[in-house]
């Protein structure tokens, strides 16, 4: 799957010629893949785990992709792959992260440190801003250190599945998408009754 969107350029123009384009080419290759780890060592012979920086990717891996786009997409979209100068390639993790209060509350994970999603949702800034809003209201007294943990972790587990259930849609097939999207509504129902139980008894 690619994905291609476009973001804003200086000054937040849309404008022909002044904006930017932004794409995104998942690719599935397993993980222990001799591919993936040729594809992760940089120029340098430095393996990667997360992310293999911008301007540090073998020519030989990018030419293969190159060659891959001009097979598999249609011309408007090898043409962007082709122009690309300086790819970087970041792996996609599941990790599911129970806890974002330690120390009694004197550290708080937000954001991308604490549920990274899959990206197909493109939800993760909205995470990042959900949590740093919920965070101004505990600074300030209006809600407790249970109830931003609640919020924090409610939108966290549920968009995570959901991004796993679109992930699977785009990228795997539709065994796993139901089996994905029945574990997605199962929390969001769990979540639902937690909810009503807590605001009919306290
Ligand atoms: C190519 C790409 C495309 C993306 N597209 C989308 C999209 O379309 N929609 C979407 O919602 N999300 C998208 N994301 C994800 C989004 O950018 C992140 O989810 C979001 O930025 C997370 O915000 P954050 O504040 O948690 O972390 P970050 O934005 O990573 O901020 C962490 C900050 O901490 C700083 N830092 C790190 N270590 C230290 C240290 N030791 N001391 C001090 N500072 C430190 C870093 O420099 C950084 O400024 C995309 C990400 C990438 C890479």
């Amino acid at each position: 799957m690619l994905c291609r969107y476009t973001i804003p350029g200086k000054n937040g123009s849309l404008e022909e010629g002044k904006c930017l384009l932004n794409y995104v080419w998942y690719t599935n290759i397993a993980g222990e893949a001799s591919e993936l780890q040729e594809a992760m060592t940089d120029t340098t012979g430095r393996k990667h785990h997360h992310t293999l920086p911008i301007g540090k990717m073998q020519s030989a891996v990018w030419d293969k992709q190159r060659a891959l786009a001009r097979r598999v997409l249609p011309q408007p979209f090898a043409e962007l792959i082709d122009k690309t100068t300086q790819p970087f390639i970041s792996t996609i993790s599941d990790i599911d992260v129970s806890q974002p209060v330690f120390y009694g509350g004197k550290l708080l994970f937000v954001g991308d440190a604490l549920m990274p999603f899959r990206p197909h949702v493109a939800c993760s800034t909205n995470q990042a801003a959900l949590n740093a809003m919920l965070l101004e209201k505990l600074l300030r007294g209006e809600i407790d250190l249970t109830t931003w943990e609640t919020q924090v972790l409610d939108y966290a587990h549920a968009t995570r599945l959901r991004s796993i259930t679109w992930g699977c849609w785009y990228q795997v097939g539709y065994y796993a998408f139901f089996a994905s999207e029945l574990q997605y509504l199962a929390t969001l129902c769990g979540q639902g009754f937690r909810r009503l139980y807590r605001s009919a008894f306290g």
